[in-house]
């Protein structure tokens, strides 16, 4: 089956299982706040994040809290986090350019926003996509990386590769939602050990699932 074929059909059967598919992360209220847990969520489960934002927005509430904050008391608030002294120093300098060079607003292109201390082309376009449906770039993390390769999607290993891959395979007005479905579908079905293969919709086309038809030992 050639690719584009491959994809097509991926994406009817995930637009299925998640007919409106929304971040996990919970807690916020602003754009602000939700850059936050997306930052925050690095290398770190939702619900990690889940569990330490409701503090985090009570003691720090908005870009100015953040700004002014003592990198020790945000520390020790995200210190369940991974990487929260790297992540704690990376919240306060974003915010104080925010605040100095964007008049405390969020930019809105994913080329200004990659400029600013722990945004990255996931970080942007989660942000961007969850928000705006901005459709400006797909987000890749681990689990849209591992759905794409298992499917033959791609066979890059590296965020940008898995994503201008996926970028070209996609209409740019679907971007938005790539991100989002791939993600719950590589959280609950095809997940990193034991996937679902059994119950997956996509058993048919994929080779991880083809092989455990024909030897369901596997
Ligand atoms: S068949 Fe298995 S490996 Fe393939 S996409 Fe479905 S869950 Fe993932």
């Amino acid at each position: 089956m050639r690719k584009r074929e491959k994809a097509k059909i991926v994406f009817k059967e995930l637009q299925k299982l998640y007919p409106q598919p929304k971040t996990e992360l919970e807690n916020w209220e602003t754009e602000f706040q939700f850059l936050v847990c997306i930052m925050l969520s690095a290398q770190t489960t939702d619900v990690q994040v889940n569990k330490v934002t409701k503090e985090v927005f009570s003691k720090f509430p908005d870009v100015d809290a953040f700004a002014n904050a003592d990198v020790e008391d945000l520390e020790k608030v995200l210190h369940s986090i991974n990487f929260y002294k790297t992540k704690s120093k990376h919240l306060i300098k974003m915010s104080q350019i925010l605040i100095k060079d964007f008049d405390s607003k969020i930019p809105l292109f994913e080329k200004d926003l990659v400029k600013l201390p722990g945004i990255g082309k996931k970080t942007a376009n989660v942000f961007l996509n969850e928000l705006f449906h901005s459709n400006q770039g797909i987000a890749v993390d681990t689990h849209v990386s591992r759905v794409a390769r298992r499917l033959e999607l791609t066979n890059k290993k590296d965020p940008l590769g898995v994503s201008l891959d996926l970028e070209k395979l996609y209409e740019k007005e679907n971007w938005y939602l790539i991100n989002s479905m791939f993600v719950l579908f590589g959280r609950y079905v095809c997940k990193a050990r034991k996937p679902l293969c059994e119950d997956c919709p996509l058993n048919d086309i994929c080779k991880v699932g083809l092989e455990k038809k024909k030897n369901p030992q596997v």
